[in-house]
């Protein structure tokens, strides 16, 4: 099972990516995860990415993809996998399809986690992760609906996306994505 976990800042996409690559022993590769880790040990890659996650801001198509490319060489990917928070561009996207089809490989499906904004807004103040301020909330929900928005209808002409409605107890949104996962 090869699939995008997709949504709005706030909308439980780690939470849920976390649980099913346990339950479907499969990778799970967040690029704010590999961007957060590579800042705490100031790696090159984190110097680089830093003033971009403080923002709020995407770090650029370039680097993001590099990161992508690597980490889809990973023996744990061969099981498969579950990207979490990327694409988040129609480039990335894009790029995405390219890494993938030249290891003769395809997207088996892209979830896409519903959640309104007020909910959302509620549940990142309550995080309090260090690029969860008031400010750079409102900056990553702006960079969602102009940059990462359009993927929704990107995926969904393609006939990948499937809606799950993200608010409730986190088993019960990982049993629903599970039954659009195996229909
Ligand atoms: P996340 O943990 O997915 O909320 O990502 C945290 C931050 O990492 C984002 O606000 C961006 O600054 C950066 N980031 C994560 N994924 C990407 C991506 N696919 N493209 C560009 N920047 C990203």
């Amino acid at each position: 099972m090869r699939f995008v976990i997709f949504g709005p800042p706030g909308a439980g996409k780690g939470t849920q990516a976390a649980v099913l690559s346990q339950q479907l022993s499969i990778a799970h590769i967040s690029t704010g995860e590999i961007f957060r880790s590579a800042i705490e040990y100031k790696t090159p890659l984190g110097l680089e990415a830093k003033a971009y996650l403080d923002a709020g801001k995407l770090v650029p198509d370039e680097v993001t993809n590099g990161i992508i490319r690597e980490a889809l060489k990973i023996p744990s990917c061969k099981n498969g996998f579950i990207l979490d928070g990327f694409p988040r561009t129609i480039a990335q996207a894009e790029r995405l399809d390219l890494m993938l089809a030249d290891m003769s490989l395809r997207l088996d499906c892209v979830v896409n986690l519903v959640v309104e904004e007020e909910e959302i807004i509620e549940r990142l103040l309550k995080r309090g992760r260090a690029d969860d301020s008031r400010e750079t909330i409102s900056t990553r929900l702006r960079v969602y609906r102009q940059s990462t928005e359009p993927l929704i209808e990107h995926y969904r002409a393609k006939g990948l996306l499937v809606d799950v409605h993200g608010i409730g107890e986190v088993d019960d949104i990982t049993r629903a994505i599970r039954s659009v996962l195996v229909p």
